[in-house]
């Protein structure tokens, strides 16, 4: 499989970026896991297979130890917060959310301090003080509590607010495979599009790092948002597999492309 023949924007613009000497950093998400099902081993061997890191975004009420275990022995992943029971609060004819500004602020930060305690006794070191939302959705006042509760990394999806004084930084995913409305995966040209286009967003200055000397980078001191890849594990069919293996084919082995850790690298003021 020559990942870019289907990929023929993204790999041109990639390799403009190679050829100014710049890099562009990647981060991979993939939501919803609970516990281990063939799609989360699917999923473990594709990562493992690029040796590529992975974050995991958990979903606490009903996470179980099957799933620590089964990542003690794979290398490269990390396990994020993501809600509480994955459960719509919001009104009827409203977008779906768990922590939109719908509920009593004591009631959510019970949950999410819970839910990040669970977290981390069941994976570790594994677990990163990340807030995934889901839907990707989150209201200002769950916003704002987030670093109070030992999360100063807020996850969704697009490009970042800028952090205010006590809010959150923001690592966020910005290529998502789904196609959620038609429920399937978005094409393999219209992924294309999508990636070239935060490839050259990223190449005008954004995200891009320039190596400072021939074969020595600066990346994660300094660059600016990182690209991140949104999967969900347990809604792939075929195609959305396939898509996967074509974006991860052509972004784990480019020159222009690095993997940092990123989950631990993005420092915050915040973090402790
Ligand atoms: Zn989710």
């Amino acid at each position: 499989m020559n990942t870019r023949d289907d990929l023929p924007l993204s790999s041109a613009a990639l390799d403009r970026l190679a050829d100014d000497g710049r890099r562009v950093r990647l981060w991979w998400r993939d939501d919803d896991a609970r516990t281990v099902t063939p799609e989360l081993e699917r999923l473990l061997e594709l990562a493992k297979r690029q040796a590529l890191p992975l974050a995991l975004a958990v979903i606490p009420v009903g996470a179980e130890p099957a799933l620590a275990e089964r990542l003690a022995g794979a290398s490269g992943v990390s396990v994020l917060l993501h809600g509480h029971a994955h459960a719509n609060h919001a009104p009827a004819g409203e977008k779906r959310a768990e922590y939109g500004d719908h509920r009593r602020a004591e009631d959510m930060s019970r949950e999410i301090a819970a839910g990040r305690g669970q977290l981390e006794t069941l994976f570790g070191d594994r677990f990163r003080p990340v807030f995934v939302p889901p839907w990707n959705r989150i209201g200002h006042t769950a916003r704002s509590m987030l670093p109070g509760l030992g999360l100063p990394i807020l996850s969704v999806y697009g490009s970042a607010k800028p952090s205010g004084q006590d809010g959150p930084a923001e690592v966020n995913t910005h290529l998502d495979i789904m196609d959620w409305r038609a429920m399937r995966s978005v094409s393999v040209a219209d992924a294309d599009r999508r990636l070239a286009d935060l490839v050259a967003g990223h190449g005008a200055g954004h995200g891009a790092v320039r190596s400072t000397v021939a074969g020595s980078e600066s990346e994660g001191d300094g660059g600016g948002e990182p690209i991140g890849l949104l999967t969900h594990h347990l809604q792939h069919d075929e195609a959305a597999w396939r898509l996967v293996e074509v974006l991860l084919g052509l972004l784990a082995g480019h020159p222009a492309v690095t993997w940092p850790d990123l989950p631990a690298a993005e420092r915050h003021p915040n973090a402790h």
